[in-house]
This record gives structure tokens, sequence and C-alpha cells, in this order.
């Protein structure tokens, strides 16, 4: 297909980049860390940071002390006293999938000198969304507790964290060591977020991003009495002890832990090897979603502490832990170009195309911008990084573009006037969102309708795939749906990835696609707003092509009276059966063959149903009599049939309605004789109305 370029990557140069990339991490790590309020969602910032630290090891003389990747989080905030940490608060190693995981355990096996592939026993603990605290115990009592800070120096947070009911005040261990140091996670639980951003919505106040900026902003509260009403949780997780007295192992220090009094998240496991780890990792990627606190990730840390100690630090992680993170449900990624794409009604649709990015699982590197519209509203320039959004089954989206990372005179992206397949000008109605192609013989179009044509849903063709449809409108040999019927088996062989037998295949499958039921054929046409079920309801209403093309030009309000049509979806089949070409399609189709009406078994069928009644005129009968002014006899037979009613041919006592139009005979003047109710054709069209209502 053409694809033009609307606009193409221009392409930086690593040092700019660099430099465009500290900028921005580091004003979002200050928005972050500082603020408690996020310039962008946190996969952005990790797929940034990442990007920015892979620019920095092939380049090592971009790497400046200014870059977040030489620090742990961001500088303590002011109004709060500063204090400085007996034993470093550290940040983790990310692995965002099993290969990196798997690389992070063989680095580490190699740091450990032990041979590729042993076994090593480690804890899997859940990553807890929320912030870092500190705990100082002395004999027992909490004395101090701080925020992680730069991982040296935090903020002194006590008064606050006194408040969280989680962290004892005296630890239950006696007798109770000189000193104790824990770190955990304070966080604040889904529900507890939820109903502290309504409050402040009532206040008319700034909502929080998500709980972990609400926890950050809570533990930074001047009044603690206000902490003590945001009900903050805290699970620990490690354990510091004067030298020797360390329990050997992280699992037996959870277990010292929970001895002591701490709440220890109940999901860590004892994991013998990679393979439990995987399998944990699978586990709570799904089962994140039932837990009622937030997490980003899960934790693995080897177990034994000498084998830690061994291990050692970087100089911001220690080599011995990793944090492995669920997919992203968001990444930045740099846009390559924006194509456009002709649907079968002639929409035009913006499509933004990237560079790949694994989202929620899968590989993504297309978006639709849906309109002129969205397109202008993101402000979309060549070479930009934008924010794409995927998550589970949901259609990848554009949500927005990072303007701080666009390159220098990069030019502002618009749909194009003209259209890209045909080159006929683009029309945009006043007051409809969508650009279109008004040219119906447009390739694009045609091809949309072609395809829509053979669908499963419509006329059921097998062996007519979106190439083959391609290579038959590029080369002129269809240019309407009835040309496909008039393909000879021979020109077919002659396509590109056909043989004489898959052509002749093909024929007999277009020849048995006659025989599809009405409502079908119906649907295959593509009309705007008429999808299956209405198709279906109209099929049923109008036994043929020629009854519903005669209700729809000259008396919308039967069309209407069908249950589920409104009045857009009438206008829509009224300026279809106004088209003359159209008008020449259903002849055209007629002349191959195509009934395009209800087959007598169907008729007969619908008639039985109507007997059987489940219609709001079913056990009702109508005998027709007469020339009603608009409707021929069979549309309001199939009118009162579609309700459920029975159309009968002779008068009795048993007769509900005898519906009389322009010179009615006897069966009007039995009905008098009878006392049977007469119906003018506006009194059944009321009747239908209200029944229908
Ligand atoms: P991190 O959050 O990736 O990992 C380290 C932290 O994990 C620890 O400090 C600890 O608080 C936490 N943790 C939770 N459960 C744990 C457990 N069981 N064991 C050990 N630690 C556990 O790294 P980071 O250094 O805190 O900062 C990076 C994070 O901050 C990333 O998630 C990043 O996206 C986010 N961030 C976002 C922005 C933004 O603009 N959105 C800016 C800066 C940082």
């Amino acid at each position: 297909m053409n694809r033009p370029d609307a606009g193409t990557n221009t392409g930086t140069d690593p040092s700019q980049r660099a430099a465009e990339l500290r900028r921005l991490l580091n004003r979002a790590a200050h928005a972050y860390y500082v603020l408690d309020a996020p310039l962008m969602e946190d996969p952005v910032y990790d797929q940034l940071y990442r990007e920015l630290l892979e620019l920095e090891q092939r380049h090592p003389e971009l790497r400046s002390p200014d870059s977040p990747t030489q620090r742990v989080g961001g500088a303590p905030a002011e109004g709060f006293e500063s204090v400085r940490h007996r034993i470093g608060l550290l940040s983790l190693d990310n692995a965002f999938n099993t290969d990196e995981l798997e690389a992070w355990y063989a680095r580490l096996l190699k740091v450990l000198d032990r041979e590729p592939g042993t076994a090593l026993p480690m804890v899997g603990e859940l990553k807890i969304d929320g912030n870092a605290l500190a705990l100082s115990y002395e004999h027992g009592v909490l004395v101090r507790a701080a925020t992680r800070g730069d991982g040296e120096q935090g903020e002194e947070i006590t008064a606050n964290v006194r408040t969280i009911g989680a962290v004892p005040l005296r630890l239950q261990i006696d007798p109770a060591p000189a000193w104790v140091e824990v770190r955990g996670e304070a966080f604040i639980p889904d529900a507890t977020f939820a109903a502290i951003n309504a409050e402040r919505e009532e206040r008319g106040e700034a909502l929080f991003a998500n709980p972990r900026n609400a926890c950050a902003g809570t533990l930074r509260q001047l009044d603690p009495a206000v902490v003590a009403r945001r009900r903050l949780d805290f699970f620990a997780y490690t354990l510091h002890l004067p030298d020797g007295a360390a329990p050997p192992s992280q699992w037996e220090a959870l277990q010292w832990l929970r001895q002591a009094g701490f709440k220890v998240n109940p999901n860590a496991e004892l994991l013998p090897d990679l393979g439990a780890v995987e399998r944990f990792f699978q586990q709570w990627d799904g089962g994140r979603r039932q837990l009622p606190y937030a997490t980003d990730g899960v934790v693995v840390k080897l177990n034994a502490l000498s084998l830690q100690d061994a291990a050692g630090f970087t100089q911001k992680a220690p080599r011995w832990a990793i944090a492995l993170k669920y997919p992203a449900e968001e990444a930045p990624s740099r846009l390559l170009r924006l194509t456009c794409q002709v649907g079968r009604t002639g929409v035009v649709t913006p499509v933004a195309e990237f560079e790949p990015v694994a989202l929620a699982g899968t590989s993504v590197s297309r978006a639709t911008l849906h309109n002129a519209d969205r397109l202008a509203e993101l402000d979309l320039h060549g070479g930009d990084t934008v924010v794409v959004r995927k998550a589970g089954e949901i259609i990848p989206e554009v949500v927005r573009v990072l303007a701080e990372l666009r390159p220098a005179g990069a030019q502002r992206l618009e749909l194009p006037h003209t259209c890209p397949e045909c080159g006929s000008e683009l029309v945009r109605e006043e007051g409809e969102a969508a650009t279109r192609c008004v040219n119906s013989s447009c390739p694009a179009i045609l091809r949309g309708a072609l395809r829509h044509w053979v669908s499963k849903g419509a006329l059921d063709v097998d062996g007519l795939g979106s190439k083959l449809i391609e290579q038959l409108v590029d080369r002129g040999l269809v240019g309407s749906i009835a040309d496909l019927y008039r393909l000879d088996g021979a020109v077919l062989a002659s396509l590109e990835r056909m043989g004489s037998r898959s052509a002749d295949n093909l024929v007999a499958a277009l020849q048995a696609s006659k025989g599809q039921p009405w409502h079908r054929q119906l649907y295959g046409l593509g009309i705007h707003h008429v999808g299956e079920v209405n198709a279906k309801a109209l099929a049923a209403a109008f036994p043929s092509a020629a009854d519903l093309a005669t209700a729809a030009l000259e008396s919308p309000d039967l069309v209407t009276a069908v249950f589920g049509i409104g009045a857009e979806i009438a206008q829509s089949l009224q300026q279809w059966f106004a088209t003359p070409a159209n008008q020449q399609l259903l002849s055209a189709l007629e002349r191959l063959g195509f009934s395009l009406a209800l087959s007598p078994e169907a008729l007969a069928a619908q008639a039985q149903l109507g007997q059987a009644g489940g219609g709001p005129l079913s056990g009702q009968t109508f005998v027709l009599t007469g020339t009603l002014p608009s409707l021929s006899r069979s549309q309001a037979q199939a009118l009162i049939e579609a309700a459920g009613g029975k159309v009968s041919g002779s008068v009795s006592k048993k007769t509900d309605y005898v519906v009389a139009g322009a010179e009615a005979g006897s069966k009007l003047s039995k009905a008098e004789a009878l006392g049977v109710a007469v119906l003018d054709e506006q009194g059944l069209r009321r009747l239908l109305e209200a029944a229908a209502a």
C-alpha cells in the first residue's frame, strides 16, 4: 500500500540526546521525589532512564556527575531536618523481562565465582509501590524515622511515622539489641487512596497522581494529625543488627522482623532456583490485581547473608538483589512517521508509526490517532518522543508527546489535504470529527468495500484475502463488488501466489456465495451504520432490496418503525439507495444471479415464527385488501410479520384487523358486517409504531 511520509525521524546526535534526557529526567526526579507531583508515568521515566544509561555505556565520555544515573533518589526536602543514615539506603537495579533477570543471575554467579547454572536459594518478595523508610531503634524503642532521601541523608519524619499503626514503637524482643535498623515500605492501600482523593476533590484540592505520591506527600506533612488521618500502612523487609547478631539469611530476617512486631508481607517465598523465581514473577504478574495495594514488580534477593556480603554493591544498588518489574503498560517511543489510512467509508485515519516498544507483553509499533482533532490536540511534530499506552487487550494509543525531547526545527504534523490513495481533495463536514475521501472510485474505498463484502459476517468468501484484493484493484481487474463475480479462473491463476487450483476454488466460492441469505448480502453492502444486527432486523422487515429501497426513499418512517433502527440509519439508507452507483450495483448483482431477497423458505419460516408468537403483535391476525397509498402488499405483510402478527387471506370472526386501501372490495364489506376493526395505512403505521415503542 502506498504510505506517504508526513514526517520523518530527524535523528539526534547522542550527546544532544543525552543532554536532553538528563535535563528532562532531573526535572522529573525533582517533581517526583521532592514535589510529589510526577511529570510523567513511572514506566516512561524508567524507559528514558534506561535509554540514558545505555547511551552513557556506549559513550562513557557523556557521563556527567549531574546525571540521574549517578544518584539515588532526590535531595531531602526543605522544612525537615536532614539526617544521615547509619547504613545507606540504596536503590535496586531493574530487570524488565526474564532475559534481563537471567543476565543478572549470570553476572551474580560470575562475581561469586560459581559455575554457570548453579542454583542459589533466593527470596522473592513483592515490590511494594510506596516509599522506603529507615527506622532506627535503640534498646528496642523507635527513636528515629527517616525517608530515603539521596540514600545517605534523608528527612527526619519520626513524629509522622509514629502515627503508622504497623510500625511498632517498641520491639517485642527481649532483651532488645543496642540498635536495630529496619527498612521497609510505607504505602497507602488503594481503598484509602480513593477516599483521600475523593475528599480532596470535594474540597477543590489538587488530586494525587497515584497512591505512591499520596504516601510521599503524606509522609512530608508538617502536621502529624493529618498523617494519622491518612492511615498509612507499612511492610518491613530489611534488617540490620550490630555485627554478629544478624540472622544468617534474608528468610530468617523476615521471621525476626515478624516476631519483633512488624508487619511483613505474607507473600514472600523462599525460591530454590531461577526457574522458581520466574514462576513467582508470573504468578504475581497476574495476581497483583487482586491485592488491595499497588505493587510494581517483584524483588529477588539472594537468601544467604554470607553470599550477599561476597557479592557486594555497585555505586547505586546491591549486586545480590534485583527488581523485576511487571510489563509496562506505558512507554516512550520515537515517532518514525505519520501515515494515513483510508477506510471503506472513506474516513481518513492518521496513524502514528514509532520505534517498536514492549507494552503489556507485546511489541507495539503503530497506534491510531483517530482524527484531525486528536492530532492537533497532541501537537505532534516530526521525530517527537511520544508516550504510548496499551493495557491488556486495549488498542494501543498515543497518550501525549514529550515536547521537551522534540528535535530542534521539527515540523508540526497535520493531515494531508488530499487523499493519499487517489489524490482527490479531502472533505471535512461541519460538525463532523472525521475527514473523508468522497471519491467513490478511490482504490482504498474499493479495497475496503471488497474486504467487507467477502468477510465472515457478510458473504464469507474463502480465499480472497487483503493481498489478493490489493492486486485485483491495483491491476484494474475489479472496479466494483459485481466485478468479483466476472473474474475468470485463468486471469486469477496468473496472479501472484495463485495457482489454477486456488483460482478455481475461489471462483467456486464466489459462485456459492450467491446463495448467502439476504441479511448477509445487505450487511455486505457496507451501508454506513448497518451492522450485522441492524441488517438482520431490516432484512426481516423488508424482504427484498426493492422493498427496502422503496421504504428508504419514500417512507423513512417505515424504516424507523423497525425495532432498533433510528433516524440516523434511515437517513444513511436513504442516501445509499439514492446514489446511482449503488442502484447500478444492485442491478448488476441481480443480473449476476443474486436474489437480494428473503428466500421462499425464509419467508415461510418467518411467517411461522409470527404465528408462534414472539413479537408485540403476536396472536393478532390481519387481512390486507385494496391498494395502500405507499406500501406494497408485501411490504405491509413483512412489517406485520416482523412485529409478530399473522397475515391471512380471508376475513372471519377471528380476524383482528382488516387493513383497507383504495378499491377495497368484498373483504372490507365482510369486515364491516362482522364488526372487525378496519385500519387504513396510517392506522396500520400507528399500530406498528405503538408496538415498536
Ligand atoms: P525502585 O523503586 O525501582 O526500587 C527501589 C525501591 O524499591 C526501594 O527503595 C524500596 O523503596 C522499594 N521496595 C519495595 N518493595 C521492596 C522490597 N520488598 N525489598 C526492597 N525494596 C523494596 O528504585 P528507586 O531508586 O526508588 O527509583 C526509581 C523509581 O522511582 C522507579 O520506579 C521510577 O519510575 C520512579 N521515578 C519516577 C519518576 C517520574 O517522573 N515518574 C521520577 C523519578 C523516579
